[in-house]
């Protein structure tokens, strides 16, 4: 499915958007589609339950967890991570890029998880996690009321050992459901894309995870990946394009996110509105962390992706309405980042979809943006993290500076009560990048001239 010139020409003169994203600019993409919450959520496929479900599944699933990762322990076997204000970035930010970001801005540190230091951690993991359930109940070897430590057992691996899962990735969900299906004992191979990095495949590798490497971009991998699982009927392949589970795994953090911020005491409501800025692949893990805010602030949040210029899939299936119909190479973009866990050129139907009533916006950023902005979290925060994780960062700064930001402030009645809002940039990965590769980020970051972004 490619699209011929004279389809773009048409598509060019209906969508203004589109010529700068041809030419690589960072823009600020309002959602003309948005909706009311109370009208999105009338036409949405996806039934809530399933989030409280899933929830509930992972509590179940805790004492193996803490088990098999002592890492979790303190948490009691919950895999989540830290909500941290920023105070000295969003000085930073203000600074560097000449604006004032009026409330506070956090940074939500999924780049922290436990286990696999990524934001799928929540959604892969999940994954996973259900559908070993769903085997062990089928086979009559477990009872929903069981301690689910038994899943660390011996006879519970060699169970799984019958069966194999598998899942095609950039590198960070092959790394997820790598590591939890090894420790369950499933046969689990993993299909990378040209993007992954070399570290996350030796990791996957020492784990006995079978790695298989493409030349070729995320959506190839996936293609690949789906077919060699079809093959074999004992195979659950993953599919990022169009998981479910994936997308309730990741919406659980809503749930999480709303008992943490009112623990520190933060109450969203209209007179404190909450702004979210999500970096963007696929579409499974923002759009399940979006959907899920949606229906814990419904009006009061407004959710905005975040894509690498090189990389705008989401926006672009969205703005034109045609989802997985078109990619970024249709309109000569090369799908080439630093910003690994974004390099996805054809982004998922179903997230853009069920997304596009709900979502507020879309921007672009530069891989070099992302290296100055990584450096400055690292000499402001002391925090690491990787590239693709920085994308969020930049949200505050174009809703606030663009004349598109301002609009919608102005259109949604925001004026007055912005300068009560709350910010949250996802930080979706890094914490697992070795140190040498890291510091290789930092430097580069550290040598670019903010004249030059
Ligand atoms: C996967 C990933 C994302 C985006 O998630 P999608 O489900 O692909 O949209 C963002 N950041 C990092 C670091 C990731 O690994």
């Amino acid at each position: 499915m490619s699209y011929s010139e004279k389809d773009i020409k048409t598509l060019i003169q209906e969508f203004k958007e589109i010529e700068e994203l041809m030419a690589l600019k960072e823009i600020l993409w309002i959602n003309g589609k948005k909706e009311s919450f109370e009208s999105a959520i009338k036409s949405s496929s996806v039934d809530p339950v399933n989030i409280e479900d899933a929830e509930k599944r992972l509590t179940r699933f805790s004492s193996f967890i803490k088990e098999v990762f002592p890492e979790t322990k303190e948490a009691n076997g919950i895999i989540e991570s830290p909500l941290t204000a920023i105070p000295s970035m969003k000085k930073s930010l203000e600074d560097d890029f000449d604006v004032s970001i009026p409330g506070s801005l956090y940074l939500k540190c999924d780049s922290h998880l436990p286990v696999s230091g990524s934001i799928k951690a929540r959604g892969g993991i999940y994954a996973v996690l259900k559908h070993a359930e769903d085997l062990a109940l089928n086979a009559g070897i477990l009872s929903i009321d069981d301690d689910y430590s038994c899943f660390a057992s011996e006879k519970f691996k060699d169970f799984f050992s019958q069966y194999a899962i598998s899942v095609s990735s950039t590198g960070n969900l092959g790394l997820s459901i790598g590591i939890i299906s090894a420790v369950l004992g499933f046969r689990v191979t993993v299909h990378m894309s040209k993007d992954a990095r070399k570290w996350k495949k030796d990791m996957l590798r020492s784990k006995g995870v079978t790695v298989k490497e493409y030349d070729a971009d995320f959506s190839a991998a996936v293609i690949e990946g789906r077919k060699q699982s079809e093959k074999d009927p004992l195979c659950f392949f993953v599919d990022d394009e169009n998981s479910n589970d994936l997308f309730y795994g990741y919406a659980v953090a809503s749930l999480r996110l709303k008992k943490h911020l009112e623990s520190q005491n933060v109450h969203i409501s209209k007179e404190k509105p909450l702004f979210v800025y999500l970096p963007c692949g696929v579409g499974g893990g923002p759009g399940g962390v979006a959907f899920g805010l949606k229906l814990m602030f419904q009006d009061n949040v407004h959710c905005f992706f975040a894509e690498p210029t090189h990389a705008p899939s989401m926006l672009l299936g969205i703005l034109t309405g045609l989802h997985d119909a078109i990619c970024v190479q249709d309109i000569g973009i090369d799908n080439l980042t630093a910003a690994d866990g974004l390099a996805v050129g054809r982004p998922s139907k179903f997230v853009g979809k069920e997304m596009e009533k709900f979502l507020s916006g879309s921007y672009t950023i530069s891989d070099q943006r992302m290296f100055y902005l990584l450096n400055k979290m690292v000499e402001n925060e002391g925090i690491k993290i990787e590239p693709s994780g920085l994308a969020g960062l930049y949200g505050p700064v174009q809703l606030l500076k663009s004349q598109e930001g301002q609009q919608y402030i102005e259109d949604n009645g925001l004026s007055e009560t912005i300068k009560n809002a709350v910010h949250i940039s996802w930080a979706t990965g890094g914490s697992m990048v070795p140190s040498s590769e890291m510091d290789e980020f930092i430097n580069v970051g550290k040598a670019i001239d903010i004249n030059e972004l």
